[in-house]
């Protein structure tokens, strides 16, 4: 069992310890990991202690780290065994639906989880309602109807429910949606453009593009405006980013059916209804000090862990039986890791070179082929998910899981194993400020990055220069060493960003969370660079943060310089 960091045990104490009536926590963390693999074990029909054993195992050393709603929820008394943190529901064009949808938001809010929406099902504002002659409010305005409904639900009583909000690029309100966010508000929501490849093309051409609603074209606009709006809003305020629907619908495990959503995030596409749990593998435990990866072990985790997520659908209590039906029936499952960066600095690779980006692939090809093996010989033990003579699989594979890998942002479960590095993002910074509504304010120093400079004699007011300016580039006395390896998001070119996103998405079944960061001089030109990039690369979707342009909760560098 391994002891948690300072840091870690608060997000344990703070999200994931049982407690008692009064609130108190009751719980260690090798208690929890004990009752994770029991619950987990449960599903078994033979050997239940030897999988325990086995889940316990990965989990309690920190190789394995399943996502909030996992730790937060399973085998808890109080709670109901909702394992899954991302949704998607579908939501259509009467009032009544559309507040079912926002009941049945609030329940997954409740037990833990995020939800995406296409909203494109939803007549535009301004169009006739026919029993009332009045004028429909339209897509915007239920956005911000949702968004304030989050502020009063929040998530497993954690955190404020995240959601995403899609709207394909020929509604006729996709005008409204683009700038829906300029003015600071929908905090809540992440939004993303539908984008089709035909769209792609008649703005590569040149061409119009018809908004149409119900077969009925409202309005003709260039392709070209529509793109430098979205363009020009995502460099004031990040939003929107793109989804590419195609290229989605392209790895969709069910082809007669459409897939057009995401959850909140943007790693997971789902059908409506669907829901997904995730976990990932912990980088930083698996590489030795060389920077080699510990290839036994983590085939070995890879698959107690593909077990482990695929158990927890059989004892899953999902808030509402349409989430049941869906998610049972296509049993997808997102594997990924966190701690890439950590494992770049152990190995001397930067993560904007070639030679970072091959290691990464390495480890990523690796795991999609570990997580398919086991899903197989799962199928081979326990049958395969009940969609699956629908899918693209059949007849020649028998596969228990429409999916198996997802790269999650790893927000809260990075901290718990102690990594530096969320998911496949590089470092932070090496030095930065930190405000949590868990544990305060704090300084961070990179950990690593001070070993480093201790090995190498960096003196204390070198490292106080770092911390000013939350960088160790452009400063002569860093070595060189030091200075190639310890490169904080800002300090990777946006292109560096992508590439290393598109190397990953290559293993990917279902898609990677990444911010793609761009300095705050950044112009309308080099978002559209990066936007143009992502499609030719065949990533599924982008977001990017120009520095500066949302009010964030981390700042590179000391707050009082
Ligand atoms: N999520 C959410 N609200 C949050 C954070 C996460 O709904 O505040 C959902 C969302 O679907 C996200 C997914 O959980 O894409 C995974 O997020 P992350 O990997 O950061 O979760 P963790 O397990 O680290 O808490």
């Amino acid at each position: 069992m391994t002891q948690l960091t300072d840091a870690g045990q608060k997000v344990f104490n703070a999200r994931y310890a049982l407690r008692d009536e009064q609130g108190h926590i009751c719980e260690t963390f090798e208690q929890a990991v004990s009752r994770l693999a029991r619950v987990a074990a449960s599903a078994e029909k033979e050997a239940q202690p030897h999988w325990e054993e086995k889940f316990a195992s990965i989990i309690g050393d920190l190789l394995f780290v399943p996502s909030t709603p996992i730790w937060a929820n399973m085998g808890k008394p109080d709670r109901p065994w909702q394992p899954s943190a991302c949704f998607v529901l579908a939501v259509e064009d009467t009032l009544y639906s559309m507040y079912e949808t926002l009941l049945s938001t609030a329940l997954v809010f409740k037990s833990g989880g995020g939800v995406g929406y296409n909203f494109s099902t939803i007549r535009p504002r301004g169009s006739l309602v026919q029993s009332t002659k009045g004028k429909a409010s339209g897509v915007v305005e239920l956005i911000k109807l949702y968004n304030a409904s989050s502020n009063m639900v929040m998530q497993g009583g954690v955190r404020r429910g995240a959601s995403m909000g899609i709207l394909n690029i020929d509604h006729p309100e996709i005008m409204n949606f683009i700038h829906a966010k300029l003015d600071g508000g929908l905090t809540n929501f992440n939004l993303s453009v539908g984008v089709t490849d035909a769209f792609m093309q008649a703005l590569e051409q040149g061409e119009d593009w018809p908004l149409i609603f119900n077969g009925e074209v409202h309005d003709v606009l260039p392709a070209a405006v529509l793109w430098q709006s979205i363009v020009q809003s995502a460099h004031a305020c990040g939003d929107p980013g793109i989804i590419f629907l195609d290229t989605i619908q392209k790895a969709n495990p069910l082809p007669h059916k459409q897939l057009n959503c995401t959850n909140p995030c943007g790693e997971q596409p789902l059908f409506p209804g669907e829901s997904c749990l995730l976990g990932s593998v912990n980088l930083a435990r698996l590489i030795a000090e060389d920077g080699r990866i510990n290839r036994a072990l983590f085939k070995d985790t890879v698959s107690i862990a593909v077990r482990f997520l695929d158990n927890l659908i059989d004892v899953a209590e999902y808030p509402f039986p349409l989430i049941a039906e869906a998610t049972r029936a296509t049993r997808k499952i997102g594997l990924g890791f966190t701690g890439l960066a950590d494992a770049l600095i152990k190995a001397g690779l930067p993560y904007d070179s070639a030679e970072g980006r091959k290691y990464a692939g390495e480890i990523i090809e690796l795991m999609q082929q570990s997580a398919n093996d086991t899903s197989r010989a799962l199928a081979e033990e326990k049958g395969c998910f009940p969609e699956w003579e629908n899918s693209k699989f059949h007849p020649a594979e028998k596969i228990r899981n429409g999916t198996c890998v997802t790269i999650a942002p790893t927000g809260s479960v990075t901290t718990m194993a102690g990594c530096e590095g969320y998911g496949i993002e590089p470092i932070f910074a090496v030095a930065y400020k930190k405000s949590t509504n868990v544990a305060g304010d704090f300084e961070v120093f990179s950990p690593l990055f001070l070993e480093a400079c201790q090995l190498y004699g960096v003196s204390n007011s070198i490292l106080e220069e770092v911390a000013r300016r939350g960088t160790c580039q452009g400063i002569k006395e860093i070595p060189v060493e030091i200075a190639r390896i310890f490169k904080g998001a800002q300090d990777i070119a946006p292109a560096d960003h992508i590439l290393m996103q598109a190397e990953i998405q290559k293993h990917v079944d279902n898609a990677v969370s990444k911010t793609i960061n761009l300095p705050g001089a950044a112009t309308t030109e080099d978002i559209e660079t990066c936007y143009r990039m992502a499609y030719s690369l065949g990533l599924k979707g982008i977001t990017v943060f120009r520095d500066g342009c949302k009010e964030g909760t981390v700042t590179v560098g000391r707050q009082e310089d």
